[in-house]
């Protein structure tokens, strides 16, 4: 047993592997979102894929049926942007990856540019589909050089409907590599930064972190001392969940996002393993 969803004010829901998988909705997720948009509860988006902006997201879930707009979407190049201000603020940042990061960098304040000169005061880099050996080159010179380095996030991989392609992580791996660094700071999930920067945008007070993910979504809500609740629609199953060790044990495990609907029982893995 565990407390319903109204118990919270804020859902701090993951996107890929829980409310869609590259374009289609996950099953019941439209629904069920919907359901606790009903019950007053404040739904924001919090993904590690920095590549869009938030308005794009918003238009996807609202193809969905998801209510959502730019203001309830928050991606790792917001955390990121907020990460390089603090170093760097008003600065010009080489910007690596896809709109998502250069529309977060010029949100902070900051310029984003496309190329490693003097003037230069820092390098984000994110996953944009776009990237390629240029990009990575003038980050690599700017990293040599020895500016605050900000990685949205660390995933290896991205998943595509025809598999795992590569994600960010791997192309910060490259940088590292021929540079000889690794990133001063990085953004997403399971780093603390990106529910960090959802918690201040949303001022929740009792919030509920939901993942599809034990490594990223419910790690990052551990670091924070958040409850968190494991969805069965994306990466990790329910064995792995009870396999895991206290900083990435969910507190609530659902089959999908049904249990956000009045009066749902909430299943938690000490009920299961007792
Ligand atoms: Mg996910």
């Amino acid at each position: 047993m565990g407390e319903p969803a109204g118990g919270h004010d804020v859902l701090l829901l993951d996107l890929d592997g829980v409310v869609y998988v590259g374009e289609d909705p996950v099953p019941w997720a439209v629904e069920s979102i919907t359901s606790a948009l009903a019950q007053g509860i404040r739904v924001a988006y919090v993904t590690n894929n920095a590549s869009r902006p938030p308005g794009q997201v918003a238009a996807h879930l609202r193809s969905l049926g998801v209510p959502a707009t730019g203001e309830d979407v928050i991606t790792s190049s917001m955390a990121g942007a907020a990460l390089m201000a603090d170093r760097v603020p008003g600065g010009r940042v080489l910007a690596v990856g896809g709109e998502g990061v250069a529309s977060a960098l010029r949100e902070r304040g900051l310029t984003p540019v496309s190329s490693y000169d003097e003037h230069t005061a820092g390098v984000m880099q994110g996953y944009g589909p776009d990237v390629g050996w240029r990009e990575l080159a003038e980050a690599t010179y700017a990293v040599r050089a020895g500016l605050p380095w900000v990685a949205t996030n660390l995933d290896r991989t991205l998943p595509t409907p025809r598999g795992p392609a590569p994600g960010n992580g791997s192309l910060v791996d490259l940088v590292a590599i021929v540079s000889g660094r690794r990133p001063d700071v990085v953004a997403g999930k399971p780093e603390p930064a990106l529910l960090q920067e959802a918690l201040r945008r949303t001022g929740a007070q009792r919030p509920l972190v939901i993942g599809d993910r034990l490594d990223t979504d419910i790690a990052a809500g551990h670091r924070l001392g958040l409850p968190t609740l494991l969805v069965l629609t994306g990466i990790s199953s329910e064995a792995d969940a009870i396999a895991a060790g206290p900083g990435w044990r969910p507190d609530y495990v659902a089959e999908d996002l049904r249990c956000l609907m009045p009066g749902r029982a909430w299943r938690t893995l000490a009920a299961e393993a007792g």
